[in-house]
């Protein structure tokens, strides 16, 4: 479609609106923008239009500018509340220095609508350029209320760092990445996003969820909010009150049962773990015999673990290894001596393990000499002993209560 035919008839441009539900109450909490076209007898998306970097920045304000006002208009003549996400490029927002759009915010505030229910999405990939002019303009903005949504996080993962710098109210991550990403480098990159929501004090918005399985992904990774088909396509009329395509609440009560269900397993787990090493505690007679300790012990572990040692409360390994290959323990003397308190949680651990007089079991990460997915139970003998049970993967893999 010809850019100048679209600019010149604005009047067959009209704003769409895609639902944005809340992972709280299961509502709809407002809406993103999109802009469509008629083209004859249908409506197009607008979407080409804004994505091409031909079509000169005005006309982009232009049609946006446009699109906001119908938009902001429906939502007072409808008595629709919430917020309105509207997309808008960095070079399209610096075009005189971003007073039309404020300019026009301003005026609706005086008409009752707040600029609080504002959302800007702007995307990493105008982060590459003018990224701190943009900054300065969004910072500008954040004064008067507008809020800022950082949209297809994950695309790029060096920017986290200006992501930071940014402070964005909502991260909206693309739940196409899981469908792209099926390894586990992906849930590296969601972990370190919700680490980053959570320092910052994002809300994460999950988009394009197409079925069960993402919205339950969604649901898991700490969204609060979701957008997609799944859940309710763009419609032109605010005032026609459809249902959900999904009844979210059912579905949520669904991944609470299976999570619960989940956790207790694990639990038991722990539980039953640690009922092994008391039937031990008679066989402890002190760090001398330390060594025939662990031993006894690797019977009752043998289809768990491949790994076990004890450290004192200083993070000093004061046994051998007892370490399996293939189907037999070995003693692995010279491992004796290390010391692992430099270790992330290690003294946080032992403390908690002694004070409370309970095992605990590790969250699962990458062993350093196999790199294997392993975890690990840890359980206080005494005050000052501390055995080690690595768990390994392929016990983990069978259990899918301790993959999470
Ligand atoms: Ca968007």
């Amino acid at each position: 479609m010809d850019p100048l035919e679209i600019v010149g008839n604005l009047h067959n441009t009209k704003p769409i609106y895609q639902p944005i539900i809340s992972a709280i109450r299961h509502t709809v909490i407002g809406y993103e923008v999109l802009g469509r076209y008629r083209n004859g007898d249908e409506w197009v998306s607008l979407g080409d239009f804004f994505l091409d970097s031909e079509v000169p920045e005005e006309f982009k304000v232009e049609v946006d500018q446009h699109l906001l006002k119908m938009a902001i208009k429906d939502m007072l003549d409808t008595n629709t509340e919430g917020y309105l996400f509207i997309n808008r490029n960095a070079k399209q927002l610096m075009v005189n220095d971003g007073e039309d759009l404020l300019q026009t915010l301003i005026s609706f505030e005086q008409k009752g609508f707040s600029m609080s229910r504002i959302v800007i999405e702007v995307t990493e990939h105008d982060f590459d350029e003018e990224f701190e002019n943009l900054n300065h303009l969004l910072l500008y903005y954040k004064t008067y209320g507008i809020q800022v949504a950082v949209d297809h996080v994950g695309a790029k993962s060096a920017n986290i760092d200006r992501i930071r710098q940014l402070e964005p109210h909502i991260l909206k991550i693309d739940t196409d990445i899981i469908r792209n990403h099926k390894s586990d480098g992906f849930q590296d990159i969601m972990h370190s996003l919700s680490m980053l929501a959570r320092r910052i004090g994002a809300a994460l918005l999950f988009e394009n969820i197409e079925d069960n399985f993402q919205l339950h992904f969604a649901w898991k990774h700490g969204g609060r909010y979701y957008q997609g088909y799944y859940l309710a396509k763009p419609g032109f009329d605010l005032t026609a009150k459809r249902p959900l395509s999904v009844n979210v609440t059912e579905k949520v009560s669904e991944y609470i049962r299976r999570e619960k269900r989940l956790v207790e397993e694990r639990v038991n787990h722990v539980l039953a773990w640690e009922q092994k090493v008391k039937n031990a505690i008679p066989n402890w007679h002190g760090p001398k015999k330390i060594d025939t300790f662990i031993e006894a012990l690797t019977a009752y572990f043998d289809e768990e673990s491949f790994r076990m040692f004890i450290c004192d409360s200083d993070g000093q390994q004061v046994s051998a290894n007892f370490r399996k290959r293939g189907k037999e323990w070995e003693i692995e003397p010279d491992k004796k001596g290390s010391n692992w308190a430099f270790r992330p949680y290690f003294l946080e651990n032992t403390m908690q393990m002694k004070t409370w007089n309970r095992g605990i079991l590790s969250d699962i990460y990458s062993d350093i000499e196999t790199r294997e997915m392993i975890r690990t139970f840890s359980y206080p003998l005494t005050d000052q002993y501390f055995l080690f049970i690595d768990i390994q993967y392929s016990f983990l893999y069978d259990n899918e209560s301790l993959l999470i």
